[in-house]
């Protein structure tokens, strides 16, 4: 039996996490559930799932929890980060699933990096914030990594893999990266302007949270995204193509220096990258309905608009910079926060992004702490802009 963290429960991971886990009582219990405030779908787990605990973001939220778990003594409710990193670390926890959104993930995931546990990385902001040091974190604590994000899941079962879950990519002559190319694919800059936060979250393909689907609007999603591949693939940013492949069925491609391209195709369903992450090196059922390709009709591939959409050529700038990727990571969330409550536009993102990093002195951070303060100060700077910007709307 697989005892199972999954951070950020709640969200549009955490329940595919939990969709899945649920198929296979046999192999997989869901023993620590965490959230940051929402504590009514926290219950709602806790009353399915029954994990041994469950560990909201501040204690106001743990106390609502409590209340509302009255009747169900066997989950224990804490609160906060330290707890957090205690539990991921804990000898009785084998797998993390990394699901929370945003930096507040890096904590809890560089814990179970050091403690050596098999980790289901969706949380790709972490690893771009703090990619040095994540991966050294995994190599010191003999952690397994394994992407569920589904372009890196894709290139993942491509590769030939140890046993420990490492590629082996030394016939390896390029990755081809896919992008669904969001909602606004073939439209212009300009006419971008006025789209509103509900329009930018309606993904053609896939149902996401709220962040990462304003990222896919904008494409800084593939921004990170090929960051996240570098890190986890060890490649130089040129060794990555991005194609729009606006169906999403192909999740990304490998090509081999013989001139062979391996493809993972599926349907867009983030339960087939977390079934594989989760029965590594085995398959289990996801739940997922097959693909039919003939009902899909066909594929279609074309080049990435960064005139129309900033964001990706900010982060192909950004990522050959010392720290450059942590503040374009900073930045992006904080303009897309400022952008979803209404106070910014759309294209504002990729203004924030760009002054940010122009203005915040970039240097390779080389410790947590010298990765939180550059996370912090590319927030204040991204923040003040955001504040100029809607003081003219
Ligand atoms: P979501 O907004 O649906 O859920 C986020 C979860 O994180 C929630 O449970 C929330 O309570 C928790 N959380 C938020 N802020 C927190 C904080 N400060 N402290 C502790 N917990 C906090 O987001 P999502 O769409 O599930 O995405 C989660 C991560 O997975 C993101 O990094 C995203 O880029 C990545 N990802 C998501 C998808 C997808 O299909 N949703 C696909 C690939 C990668
Ligand atoms: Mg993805």
């Amino acid at each position: 039996m697989r005892r199972i963290a999954v951070l950020g429960a709640t969200g549009s991971i955490g329940e595919s996490t939990l969709d899945v886990i649920a198929r296979h009582p046999d192999r997989y219990q869901a023993a620590v559930l965490s959230a940051n405030k929402s504590v009514e779908d926290m219950a709602t787990l806790c009353r399915s799932h029954r994990p041994q605990y469950a560990v909201m973001g501040d204690e106001a939220a743990a106390d609502a929890l409590k209340a509302a778990l009255e009747n169900v003594p066997e989950v224990t409710v804490a609160a906060g980060a330290a707890v957090l990193d205690e539990l991921v670390s804990a000898p009785d926890i084998d797998t993390v699933v990394a699901g929370i959104v945003g930096f507040a993930g890096l904590r809890p995931t560089l814990s179970a990096a050091r403690s050596g546990k098999t980790i289901l990385l969706a949380n790709k902001e972490a690893l771009v914030s703090a990619g040095g040091l994540f991966m050294e974190a995994v190599k010191q604590g003999s952690a397994t990594l394994l992407p569920v994000d589904s372009e890196h899941n894709a290139m993942h079962q491509c590769l030939p893999i140890d046993p420990s879950g490492r590629p082996e990519m030394s016939n390896v002559e390029k990755i081809v990266l896919t992008a669904s190319g969001g909602p606004f694919r073939g439209r212009s800059r300009q006419s971008l302007d006025k789209v509103t936060p509900e329009e930018a979250c309606a993904h053609p393909n896939w149902s996401m949270g709220q962040k990462i689907s304003v990222d896919s609007a904008t494409l800084a999603n593939k921004g990170l995204e090929l960051a996240e591949a570098c890190w986890l693939f060890d490649r130089k940013p040129d060794e990555i193509d991005i194609v729009v492949h606006p169906q999403s069925i192909v999740h990304s491609m490998i090509r081999y220096r013989d001139g062979s391209v391996l493809a993972q195709l599926g349907q867009p369903d983030m339960r087939t990258p977390i079934a594989y992450c989760l029965a590594w090196p085995d398959r289990v059922d996801a739940g997922v309905e097959p693909l039919d390709l003939v009902t899909a009709g066909r594929l279609d591939f074309e080049a990435p608009d960064l005139d129309a959409f900033p964001c990706l050529a900010l982060a192909q700038q950004a990522i050959t910079r010392p720290g450059g990727m942590c503040v374009f990571s900073a930045a992006n969330e904080i303009a897309v926060a400022a952008f979803l409550a209404g106070t910014v536009r759309f294209t504002d993102i990729d203004r924030v992004i760009e002054s940010t990093l122009a203005d915040v002195n970039l240097s390779e951070p080389q410790s947590l702490d010298a990765v939180q303060a550059l996370d912090q100060v590319a927030r204040e700077v991204a923040s003040s802009r955001v504040a100029a910007l809607s003081s003219g709307l």
